[in-house]
């Protein structure tokens, strides 16, 4: 298992001034981007419907073993009837750490 189908980067929306593109498979504490150093330690993968639409969400938990932070990546994506790339609307990605779960951004 690694970080491989964790989507390279999402994106902050700055109102008028458009987006700004950050790298998922990096710490979100110390930066440190080596992926052979981010330890997946699990990661799930559940949908449930929401009248006509799905909602997935994937949760990668992770452990950076340069600084020892332990942190999940979750990721909702709503799709409409059918989950495919074409029928997805929005994925929104929250940064989870010590029971705290933030808003971080969307792809
Ligand atoms: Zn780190």
């Amino acid at each position: 298992m690694g970080l491989k189908d964790l989507p390279e980067k999402a994106y902050i929306p700055l109102g008028r001034r458009g987006m700004e593109a950050f790298r998922l498979r990096e710490c979100m504490k110390c930066g440190n981007e080596k992926e052979d150093d981010l330890q997946l330690l699990d990661r799930q993968d559940v949908t449930e419907k929401e009248g006509k639409n799905l909602l997935n969400i994937k949760t990668y938990k992770i452990k950076c073993n340069k600084c020892g932070t332990i942190y999940k990546i979750i990721i909702k994506s709503l799709y409409v009837e059918e989950q495919t790339e074409e029928n997805r609307l929005v994925s929104a990605v929250h940064y989870w750490e010590n029971g705290e779960e933030q808003w971080l951004g969307v792809f």
